[in-house]
């Protein structure tokens, strides 16, 4: 297990005037590659955002409607689902035939407008010459509305999201193999950035480069340090991402 701290963001920039970063640099070996996979949440935007809330608020009602239950007994069948079958939507498809559509129409029904626009990130991600696109465990509609509310959803080719993957979510390496196949990705030339460090995982098995956008709770650490093979770690991924891309 290697986790590889990357030097500071803009030290590792190459300075001014030099060509696009010499060999041994880290993150200049990296502006070549040829795809990019980027998480959605708490990745392409801060944690501090805090979505999740929202979006937690939202499963604990469509629980309560469901079931016609109250929200304190919905919280709990939540949890339930949640550790039985690593999300709440495979608890309740498995269980309850519940339509993921209609689920996920539901959950990611938000306010976005917390989410700040980057212009550094709509810069970086305009200057890598990569394919770039995003995997999400939420949906296509999710990553649209959020992306587009950073300015930055012309930059990338594709969103593949839950659906695409069969409603199995990461870290389950299938939907891994699919988005690899799906979008004919080479995994030794493609780079995968996500806040959840076991959903790298699967990414490094396949041979790809890992970059952990470094998360302080404990369901995005797990791992680190103990089995999960990070390349690069991440602490504020617009100037990271400039960095790569010789901003
Ligand atoms: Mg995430």
């Amino acid at each position: 297990m290697t986790v590889q701290t990357s030097p500071q963001d803009k030290a590792a920039a190459p300075a001014p005037g030099s060509a696009s970063g010499s060999a041994t640099d880290p993150l200049a070996a990296l502006r070549d590659r040829a795809v990019w996979i980027f998480d959605l949440d708490n990745t392409l935007y801060p944690a501090s955002c805090d979505l999740f809330s929202q979006v937690d608020r939202r499963i604990n009602e469509f629980i309560a409607t469901h079931f016609n239950i109250g929200m304190d007994e919905a919280r709990v069948r939540q949890k339930q689902f949640f550790r039985e079958y690593g999300t709440t939507l495979r608890g309740l498809m498995m269980e309850h035939d519940v339509d993921p559509v209609a689920y996920m129409d539901y959950v990611h029904d938000i306010d976005v407008t917390g989410v700040q626009p980057s212009a550094l990130l709509a810069d970086a991600l305009g200057r890598l010459p990569g394919r770039k696109i995003i995997y999400t465990n939420g949906s296509v509609r999710h990553a649209e509305n959020v992306a587009g509310r950073l300015g930055i959803l012309d930059r990338f080719e594709a969103v593949f999201d839950i659906a695409a993957g069969g409603f199995v979510p990461k870290p389950d390496p299938r939907p891994y193999a699919t988005l690899v196949e799906r979008h004919g990705v080479d995994p030794a030339d493609a780079c995968m950035v996500e806040d959840i460090a076991r959903n790298l995982a699967p990414a490094h098995a396949l041979g790809m480069t890992t970059a952990w956008v470094r998360g302080e709770k404990e369901y995005e650490k797990a791992g680190v340090g103990a089995g999960i093979h990070i390349d690069h770690t991440v602490d504020d991924l617009p100037s990271w991402l400039a960095a790569v891309a010789g901003l």
